[in-house]
This record gives C-alpha cells, sequence and structure tokens, in this order.
C-alpha cells in the first residue's frame, strides 16, 4: 500500500483485502490465547526475497524520508507530525521538516488531508489510503502515549 510505489487499493478489492485481514486477525487471536506456536506462510522464494533484501531495506528505510516534499497545498495543519508513529516530523515554519528517522509507514503521506506530501512526482496521482475501521484522531492519540 505504498504511495511511492504503487497504488493503494480501492473498492472492492480494497473490502476483499480487509476482510481477509480481519480473519486473520480473528485466527491469530485466537492461537495466542491457545498459546499455540506456528510458522509463517512463507515461500522459498519470500524467504530467499526477504533475506536479500531486509538488511539493505533496514538499513537505509531511516533515510527514506530525504525524498519527501510538501507541496504548496500545505494547510499547516500539523497532522503529519501527530500521526507519525516515529516522532519523525517538526512543523517547522509551518511546514513538516522530517528528521531521517523514518519508517517509511507513509502514514503522513496517506493521511495528509490535502495530499500535499509527495514522495516523488508520482505521488499525486497515486491512490491515498486510510483504513475505514480507523479514524486519524485515533492515529494522533496512538501516537501520543
Ligand atoms: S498534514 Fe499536510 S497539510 Fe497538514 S501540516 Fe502536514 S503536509 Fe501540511
Ligand atoms: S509518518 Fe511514517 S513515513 Fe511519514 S515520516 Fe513518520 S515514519 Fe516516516
Amino acid at each position: 500500500m505504498l504511495t511511492p510505489i504503487q497504488d493503494a487499493p480501492a473498492g472492492e478489492k480494497l473490502s476483499r483485502i480487509l476482510a481477509w485481514a480481519d480473519e486473520q486477525v480473528a485466527t491469530i487471536t485466537k492461537d495466542i490465547d491457545r498459546g499455540i506456536v506456528r510458522k509463517l506462510p512463507y515461500s522459498p522464494f519470500a524467504q530467499l526475497f526477504h533475506a536479500l533484501m531486509y538488511p539493505r531495506f533496514s538499513r537505509t528505510v531511516n533515510d527514506a524520508d530525504r525524498k519527501f516534499s510538501v507541496t504548496p497545498a500545505c494547510t499547516s495543519c500539523g497532522t503529519c507530525a501527530e500521526v507519525c508513529p516515529a516522532a519523525n516530523i517538526d512543523l517547522v515554519d509551518d511546514r513538516p521538516v522530517w528528521k531521517h528517522r523514518c519508517e517509511l509507514c507513509c502514514a503522513c503521506i496517506h493521511l495528509c488531508p490535502v495530499k500535499a506530501i509527495e514522495a516523488g512526482p508520482a505521488t499525486a496521482k497515486r491512490e491515498h489510503y486510510r483504513n475505514p475501521a480507523v479514524s486519524v484522531a485515533e492515529l494522533k492519540l496512538r501516537t501520543k502515549k
């Protein structure tokens, strides 16, 4: 669902994904309650891909925000800073400034109410996403804990 590299799903496809995720969460919750340990259902290809890519990802992810920029559409509302789970954004002169400890969750991009944050020129054309079951207010509360 990363806006920088692909469109977020929408419509029927999104509904199917969210329903599948709810089923998975229910199953995992039951397993935890019963103390059941399962291996993740990764294919050998996925395991190889992970082994090759994850070290580089974890080395570079904190600097991913160097590609982020803000357009003149920004209204200085502060939502991006309030929803960032890494406390990685300050508003300086009423504009977001990233501090290079990014986790690349893309919450700032997806939740900006005026889509003013871009990670490259393609961002504006891509679908933005918020889980319909979770409000922006709830996400702001989560980061204040
Ligand atoms: S959420 Fe968007 S409009 Fe609000 S301060 Fe951040 S970039 Fe500006
Ligand atoms: S909200 Fe996510 S993508 Fe944006 S700066 Fe914070 S950690 Fe990085």
